[in-house]
């Protein structure tokens, strides 16, 4: 069963030197489903974007776009144009239990990578369970079980069985999953930290965790899994702040070249940062230290704030750089920047050893 892991751990140059600072206590998730012959190699990796990582060859696309092949109010044309004028690399269509490709290509259009919403609802209807399969080569049907961490699981697997990666698509979306639940599931590489659909409840409650709360609660947890923000999008005619717009929440890719195949590897191995609105210039991550630039935005004053283990806040600095030197005891570094209009951007976490 354990077939296809070999490159874990061993797959980049930099990972004999990081040995010495940054150890690896933090236990790999396991992949336990039935294998099948088309399945990507590629899965969640600790320090796997660990490196001098300067931006060129990043790639900025939307991974959650609905057409009128669910329900979307644009074509599947439409939709890939709307995103290509508006200076996207590249798209995945993920409409719900479809797996919808184009008919022809759209000129100068994004890179398309296959994808679909998996979907499921479960508990008498009570509780929906939405995963995004990036990357599959054939549809997935949803499976609905009686349970929320064996729907999610079983989904996570037939996502991985069909070639792609799967993310956790809005756990809040009528409060329909969290920490609890994802720290059971194993293989899953993404979760939807800022899903920018107006219904899925991204900032939580008194009562009830943000999204990103989730996520450090499942990486203080020991699950590897990388955040990212999306656009959700199913309006493209009136745009109102009821409505599914596209625009709102992408990832930044780090990638070889700009595939399919190198795309993918780029999200499952944490190689991105997610955004709603604030671009990086620069992300350097070495084992000493994580760096970034942020390019200016008229009048915006932006604050980053350096992360561990339960989200609690290491260094917080004003400016357009900022800096952490890795200490070695966080557990894991991430960085949340924050503008004074309101947008903000994610890094992916880098992990310690204690
Ligand atoms: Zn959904
Ligand atoms: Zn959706």
């Amino acid at each position: 069963m354990r077939a296809g892991y070999a490159r874990r751990g061993k797959r980049d140059h930099t990972t004999h030197t990081l040995e010495t600072k940054i150890r690896h206590p933090i236990r790999f998730p396991r992949f336990t489903g039935e294998m099948s012959e088309g399945r990507r190699e590629t899965q969640p990796t600790q320090n796997s974007q660990i490196g001098v990582l300067k931006m060129n060859n990043w790639y900025k696309g939307n991974i959650h776009t609905h057409t009128t092949e669910s329900d979307g109010d644009a074509d599947p044309d439409f939709v890939t144009r709307w995103y290509r004028d508006h200076g996207y690399d590249f798209l995945v269509l993920s409409d719900h239990n479809h797996r919808t490709i184009l008919e022809h290509e759209i000129e100068g259009g994004p890179l398309m990578i296959p994808g679909e919403e998996v979907s499921a609802r479960i508990l008498g209807g009570t509780v929906p369970i939405h995963l995004n399969a990036i990357g599959i080569r054939h549809v997935v049907e949803p499976t609905n079980l009686d349970d929320i961490v064996a729907t999610l699981q079983a989904n996570v697997n037939a996502i991985i069985n069909a070639g792609g990666i799967a993310q956790l698509n809005h756990p809040n979306y009528e409060w329909a999953f969290n920490h609890e639940h994802i720290t059971q599931v194993e293989g899953a590489s993404l979760l939807e930290i800022h899903n920018a659909h107006p219904a899925v409840n991204t900032y939580g409650a008194p009562s009830k965790p943000s999204t990103e709360e989730i996520w450090d609660r499942v990486l203080s947890a020991g699950t590897i899994i990388f955040g990212t923000a999306t656009d959700d999008s199913h309006n493209y005619h009136d745009y109102t702040p009821d409505a599914s717009n596209p625009g709102r929440g992408w990832v930044v890719v780090k990638a070889s070249e700009l595939t399919v195949d190198a795309i993918v590897e780029g999200l499952a191995t944490g190689n991105f940062y997610s955004s709603n609105g604030i671009t990086l210039t620069d992300l350097t991550i070495t084992e000493e230290s994580i760096a970034l630039e942020i390019e200016p935005d008229r009048s915006a004053i932006f604050v980053t704030t350096f992360s561990g283990r339960d989200g609690e806040t290491l260094s917080e600095i004003e400016g357009h750089s900022a800096s952490y030197q890795i200490k070695g005891d966080e557990n894991y570094i991430r960085s949340t920047i924050r503008s004074s209009s309101g947008t903000r951007a994610w890094t992916q976490p880098v992990f310690t050893s204690a």
